[in-house]
């Protein structure tokens, strides 16, 4: 598997560039996921000239805007980094995820305290200026925190969106087609339906009649709702729902007729139920889902990309 591009905050790479000379080393972003994700670093602050070590900055509200003011000095950075921003942009559309430094006036991607000049906080649900041009740029890119990564549902969630955003993307650049289209949305199904059963429906309704629609406007709306939707927490009784599903394409197959055929599948309905009791994590009944596809493969479930959304070595299953 080639890598994917993933831009990501300088600072955690290592690279000593945060305002104190300091950096946010992220050990599992540059040792696991670098593993499958080539990692493009960028430092808004440093490429935009302001130095390291350079004075430490904050967002402030100034009439209706939000300014980048380096307090001590009173000066106004917005232009200087508003201007690499602009410049940056477009050389970052490739990529098909960003992950960034929580808390930071130019990275941060939510919840950055905006002050009154004063100092005094005004709000605290802001973004950083360099993430939040990013992010209205590139609607449909996978962006993070590192610091949330931390987080076992919220690391599976967005290194899922940048595997399917990525497929979506090389659908896009090997010519789209209502054939192709239609097979990313085959081949996704069961994932989209984990994450929301209404907003499946809803997808496959978009893609009903396809004859005689603008294709490429159609797609854009359709990958607008797939990675809105993708963003949405997926319950264990929706993953319990989806190998209830996977577990009844095995029912009429003529592979699962026999005695120790029928045990293993009555032992992933059992593990199916663990799961759900929180007795075991999702990995064991998927496994052994799994394991039923290699022995008896069913068609339709082999290009399912719920069963192995992303490799098996980040081990994101076992700890769901
Ligand atoms: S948070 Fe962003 S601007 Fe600050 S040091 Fe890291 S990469 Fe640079």
């Amino acid at each position: 598997m080639s890598s994917i591009p993933v831009g990501i905050s300088a600072c955690l790479t290592g690279q000593a560039v945060r305002h104190d000379g300091g950096h946010k080393h992220s050990r599992y972003c540059t040792e696991v996921l670098s593993r499958w994700f080539s990692l493009h670093p960028l430092c808004p602050e440093a490429g935009a000239g302001l130095g390291t070590p350079r004075p430490s900055m904050r967002l402030e509200q100034h009439g209706d805007g939000v300014r980048l003011i380096a307090p001590r000095e009173k000066r106004d950075l917005t232009p200087v980094l508003e201007a690499w921003t602009e410049r940056q942009l477009e050389g970052l559309a490739s990529l098909r995820g960003f992950i960034l430094t929580a808390k930071s006036p130019s990275c941060g991607m939510s919840r950055i305290r905006v002050y009154h000049p004063d100092g005094e906080v005004a709000r605290r649900d802001a973004s950083g200026l360099f993430a939040q041009a990013l992010m209205q740029r590139f609607p449909l890119l996978p962006v993070e925190e590192a610091a949330r990564l931390n987080d076992d549902a919220l690391r599976e969630n967005f290194i899922e969106r940048v595997f399917l955003y990525d497929d979506w993307c090389c659908v896009r650049s090997e010519g789209l087609s209502a054939a192709t289209l239609l097979d990313f949305h085959t081949r996704h199904k069961l994932q989209m339906l984990a994450h929301s059963q209404q907003g499946y429906r809803e997808l496959g309704r978009l893609l009903s009649n396809l004859r005689g629609k603008d294709l490429d406007a159609l797609a854009d709306d359709y990958i607008t709702r797939v990675m809105q939707l993708m963003r949405k927490r997926v319950s264990p009784g929706a993953h319990v729902n989806v190998m209830q599903h996977v577990l009844g394409h095995f029912r009429d197959n003529p592979g699962f007729r026999d005695h120790t055929s029928a045990g293993l599948r009555q032992a992933a309905d059992a593990q199916i139920a663990a799961y759900q009791r929180g007795e075991v994590p999702l990995v064991v009944p998927l496994t052994l889902l799994r394991v039923m596809q290699q022995q008896a493969p069913d068609a339709w479930l082999a290009r399912q990309h719920y069963l192995a959304p992303y490799p098996d070595a980040l081990g994101l299953r076992n700890r769901l």
